[in-house]
């Protein structure tokens, strides 16, 4: 089957109750380690890739291993995202490359630091939607911003300065008729997410469940939700790394997310850090090795690991083969219709 929308799998999702992993990617295991944690588990799949990501794989690379991906796993219902788009350009440029989902993150100015004005958010947003539900392509818009800085982008903020207005979240989803909204209630990007473990006064779910209540059929997104799990760190810093203590998103809080209208979870760091891991064991244990494959191996299995668990603890495990995708065309003429 082809890439297919990602509004499509948020509305299964909705219907059904679970999230949707959405991860990062970079190069081709990372790639194969999703798919082979979607084939194992039957899940629907979001893959993304940031500005960073596109630079680095130069594009078009990672759009023809998408498609491999497509023919290799036909029963995967599989997204090709564009995460945190900094203008109605960078945009474009992914719908004419075959993503099936943007974000415009207009949250941030396109040096994606500066914090933009709710004006500005709200006409690059749909400038953004007017151009991409023409093809049949789902738009993720932000507002609030995240705390951090991944990929170069970010205002470098700590999470709770900028976190969403529930009054503007309602006038912005008004305004911009996106599909999916992602909030800031106090995750960053990276690594070093919390200095303990999160309590309601660090990451707002009560925030969260405001919105769920003005925005009932919006689909949430929550991003910088790696739960960075202390096994994984400890393997890192036990074969020379040297990471220092931090907590993430703990998953009982994206499973209370999901029970309230979050439908799409951005994780990266996590699995960034179980390919460190896996690949500084094999350099500790065994540095006599110097074939790629002998360290790239088990690191796309231990990400593979990881994908898979996240998309059991969100639900979207066994929901594959639900529904037949929806072509972009057809998910193009029912926006028209909509829009009439
Ligand atoms: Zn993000």
């Amino acid at each position: 089957m082809p890439l297919v929308s990602m509004r499509q799998l948020l509305d299964e999702a909705a219907k059904g109750g679970y999230g949707v992993g959405a991860f990062n990617v970079n190069n081709m295991e990372q790639i194969q380690s999703i798919m082979e944690a979607a084939r194992e588990t039957k899940s629907p799949v979001i893959i993304q890739a940031s500005r960073g990501a596109r630079a680095y794989s130069q594009d078009r690379f990672l759009y023809h291993l998408m498609i491999a991906a497509t023919e290799i796993y036909p029963e995967i219902p599989t997204v090709l995202h564009l995460d945190h788009g900094n203008s109605v350009e960078t945009c474009k440029s992914a719908i004419e490359m075959g993503f099936t989902s943007v974000m415009m993150d207009g949250s941030l100015m396109p040096d994606g630091k500066t914090p933009s004005s709710f004006e500005y958010n709200v006409d690059a947003t749909r400038q953004v939607v007017e151009m991409a539900h023409a093809k049949g392509v789902t738009v993720e818009g932000e507002i609030g911003c995240l705390g951090g800085i991944e990929d170069g982008h970010g205002a470098g903020l700590d999470g709770l300065s900028h976190l969403t207005d529930p009054d503007q979240a309602v006038e912005f989803v008004k305004q911009t008729g996106l599909d999916a909204l992602a909030i800031a209630i106090g995750t960053s990007h990276g690594a070093y997410k919390f200095t303990s473990k999160p309590t309601g006064e660090t990451l707002k779910m009560e925030r969260l469940i405001e919105i769920h209540k003005r925005l009932p059929n919006t689909h949430l997104v929550m991003h910088g939700s790696s739960s960075v799990p202390k096994d994984l760190q400890d393997i890192i810093n036990q074969y020379g790394g040297k990471l220092k203590p931090t907590w993430g998103v703990p998953v009982e809080e994206i499973q209370l997310g999901i029970k309230n209208g979050v439908r799409k979870i951005n994780v990266d760091t996590d699995n960034r850090l179980a390919i460190t891991g896996a690949i500084r064991k094999v350099f500790m244990e065994k540095p006599e090795e110097f074939d790629p494959r002998s360290y790239l191996k088990p690191a796309r299995e231990a990400m593979k690991k990881v994908v898979a668990l996240r998309m059991t603890q969100f639900g979207q495990a066994g929901h594959a083969g639900d529904y037949t995708p929806i072509s972009l065309e057809e998910m193009a003429d029912r926006y028209a219709a909509v829009a009439q």
